[in-house]
């Protein structure tokens, strides 16, 4: 497998014949006792039951050796390097995030931020994030309740276009666009999901699938991973929302994704990537949970074309009116 670009759209692609994968063992590699367990790279036990972070079983990118950009005419490829974690959320094979305590998620919370600015050190890596498939339809990998870590020598192309975005709307305004985004949303809350101290849920006014909602913080911060360390002791406001708009969208669908939207690695020399200059100040991290509904077939221009059959503004009523403990 290797990495290309796009040399029209600049996304990078990972192509490559795939080999079998090996197949699961009759036992959960992430249950204690586990006779074959990943290595563990981190633990956190702050009385809340531990939290790890493994290696995972089967990487798609390798923490060994070089990028190795190379062009091939027009063209550039790079090698599969990259890291690629497993974050046990729980040491229960049966408890997802959403079942677990405030003071679980507040833990969680903090392994993943935690891992994310460690693996930031390594100037290898331009973008590092964490995110969770849940259900088949999803592509859940493991029975195990467990989120996933990827550190990428490129930035993915759904937060490239957003920071090039922001930096555009930042240029011409001095503002975030999230930030305005968010103070209009407020003032008008039909889309506002919850709020929640400092946070807040809401569903997009362009969302791309139903149900689609962000949490963010309504106070300016471009970091997740360095706003969870500051405040390690004040996670309850957010890892009770996180509970309740995942609770909120289970009772709506059988699976879901959802994705940490964070800056790129700022320790990267800021004048070889333009979109670091002003990152800080333009940026705003997030969390999307893109809920997976079973989907009928397609016309082919709606593949084109996001196409999402129930309103923001209805979604984020139904979501409202669910009653959650
Ligand atoms: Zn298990
Ligand atoms: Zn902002
Ligand atoms: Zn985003």
């Amino acid at each position: 497998m290797e990495l290309r670009k796009d040399p029209i759209t600049r996304s990078w692609v990972i192509v490559g014949d795939e080999t079998e994968k090996p197949a699961h063992a009759g036992y959960c590699p992430f249950c204690p006792g586990s006779p074959q367990a990943p290595q563990t790279i981190a633990t956190m036990n702050t009385g809340a039951g531990a939290v790890s972070a493994m290696v995972h079983p089967s990487p798609l990118y390798r923490i060994e050796g070089e990028p190795s950009r190379r062009s091939e005419g027009v063209y550039d490829a790079m090698n599969m390097v990259g890291a690629h974690e497993v974050l046990v959320q729980s040491v229960r094979h049966d408890i997802e995030l959403w079942q677990s305590s405030d003071a679980e998620i507040s833990q969680f919370l903090l392994l993943a931020a935690q891992r994310i600015q460690d693996l930031k050190h390594d100037l290898r890596f331009k973008y590092v994030t964490f995110f969770k498939n849940y259900g088949a339809p999803a592509g859940q990998d493991f029975s195990h309740p467990v989120s996933e870590i990827t550190a990428t020598t490129f930035v993915p192309r759904r937060v490239l276009y957003e920071l090039r975005a922001s930096r555009d709307y930042y240029l011409d305004k001095e503002r975030c666009v999230f930030c305005d985004t968010l103070n209009q949303e407020m003032r008008d809350p039909v889309r506002i999901v919850e709020t929640r101290g400092n946070y807040v849920a809401l569903c997009p006014f362009a969302p791309r699938v139903p149900y689609e909602i962000w949490i963010m913080p309504r106070k300016h911060e471009s970091s997740f991973e360095r706003s969870i360390n500051s405040r390690a002791a004040q996670l309850g406001d957010l890892s009770a929302l996180i509970r309740r708009t995942l609770q909120r969208v289970m009772s709506l669908a059988e699976a879901a994704q959802m994705v940490l939207h964070t800056v790129p690695n700022n320790n990267v020399e800021p004048n070889i990537l333009q979109y670091l200059k002003t990152v800080d100040e333009d940026y705003h991290w997030h969390l999307e949970i893109l809920p997976v509904l079973p989907a009928k077939a397609k016309p082919y221009f709606l593949k084109e074309v996001y196409y999402t059959p129930v309103s923001s503004e209805v979604a984020a009523a139904r979501l409202r009116k669910l009653s959650i403990p």
